[in-house]
């Protein structure tokens, strides 16, 4: 099996073109550039030997011939309202390939796949997730967009082409290709992660109270102030979780409203969110534990009132070891001691993959990076070889 990189630079540029802005790509989930995008997918997939059809919720899979079970690889071909030019494109792109390569080779059969809505137009990742079962058409179709845009009536472009959803058993196992979208690879000089898991997350919503009064007459001693129980709490929340993380462990203050937000009145309220990210339960649990001790604490000691919520948790999702052997491998056998493995910070629809068979993800540098903006962009020499330890993969975990 022999991928042609230079065929591959031409197809991502090919698709790039399809709701280009500037550098960037605007094709959200079933609008018109979107639409677009998959036909023009569905013909390359064609030309490569492979049936392509749409399932109700407009994925697109591309299938080589025969009933028997193969490979699954691919991502998403949707972006973000402004979206970069590789975000999911290059992992279909890439699948493209080597599927291609395979059946220029006489096989192995390999499957490849484009993923609706994982940016979340209307959910995010509503295509996998209505694919691996997590939710339902009906569910996804009484979802809107900031527009008020029903998915049932978006999906309703696509209806003319639309088929059955494809029996996931059908497939052996799925690799998704996807940018790194984050710093790691391009800091480090390297050319691929092999990503063993991909973050949980939880988060929090603190409401802490104290009593509004004049910034002017009220003695400092005297003072009930929320935001300055803010400050203590986010200060004293880095020195609680540092010992408890990882280097990939991740939390942030994400989102803050002040009242009145005044600047002459001692904030009498602050209501702000905490949100975590890590690969592993039970350290989830650990940083929750730590998080509501240091805000009672803090309120305990400035006479504040506590209140908090918190949202549904996303579990982490453990990447299948097999597969992710066969990656590292290939990744050695290709880029030798310009790898590593890792966690993935951000969801992706292989997320959703994991819960119907054995899946994998593979990462390629982000320069600077960048993702979710114009700027994105990853060097050719990274995406080539990228496409190259996806095949090598291929080869590997088709022969075992
Ligand atoms: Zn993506």
């Amino acid at each position: 099996m022999q991928t042609d990189p230079e065929r591959m630079l031409r197809d991502l540029a090919d698709l790039r073109r399809i709701g280009a802005v500037g550098t960037g790509v605007v094709r959200p989930a079933f609008s018109e550039t979107d639409i677009a995008a998959r036909h023009w997918l569905a013909e390359r997939m064609r030309e490569a030997g492979l049936t392509p059809g749409f399932d109700p919720i407009g994925n697109l899979f591309g299938l080589p011939p025969g009933e028997a079970p193969c490979l699954l690889l691919g991502s998403h071909s949707d972006t973000q309202p402004q979206g970069g030019w590789l975000d999911g494109a290059y992992g279909v792109i890439a699948a493209l390939e080597v599927a291609r390569a395979a059946r220029e080779a006489g096989g192995p059969g390999i499957a490849v796949v484009s993923f609706q809505d994982e940016e979340g137009r209307f959910g995010g990742l509503t295509g996998s997730s209505v694919w691996s079962g997590a939710l339902s058409l009906a569910e996804a179709d009484a979802m809107t967009d900031t527009g008020g845009v029903a998915l049932a009536d978006a999906r309703a472009a696509m209806a003319d082409v639309a088929g059955g959803f494809v029996d996931p058993a059908r497939f052996t196992g799925f690799v998704e290709m996807h940018i790194e979208q984050g710093p790691v690879l391009d800091q480090a000089g390297e050319a691929i992660g092999v990503v063993e898991a991909i973050a949980g997350l939880r988060q929090l919503d603190i409401r802490l109270s104290g009593q509004q009064n004049h910034a002017g007459t009220t003695p400092m001693r005297l003072r009930r102030d929320a935001m300055q129980g803010l400050i203590g709490f986010a200060t004293r929340l880095n020195v609680v979780l540092e010992p408890l993380a990882t280097p990939a462990t991740v939390w942030t203050i994400g989102h803050v409203q002040v009242e009145p937000n005044a600047a002459s009145i001692v904030p009498g309220m602050v209501r702000f969110t905490v949100q975590w990210r890590d690969a592993e339960a039970a350290r989830l649990e650990r940083m929750e534990a730590a998080t509501r001790d240091t805000a009672a604490e803090v309120a305990g000691e400035r006479g504040l009132g506590l209140e908090i919520s918190d949202f549904p948790p996303l579990s982490p999702v453990a990447l299948d070891p097999g597969l992710c052997a066969h990656l590292a491998a290939a990744a050695e056998h290709c880029v030798p001691g310009r790898w590593r493995r890792m966690v993935s910070g951000a969801l992706h629809d292989a997320t959703n993959v994991a819960r119907l068979m054995p899946t994998a993800m593979l990462f390629v540098p982000s320069i600077g990076g960048i993702s979710h903006s114009f700027a994105e962009d990853t060097a050719e020499a990274d995406l080539i070889a990228g496409v190259e330890v996806l095949a090598e993969a291929a080869r590997r975990i088709t022969a075992a």
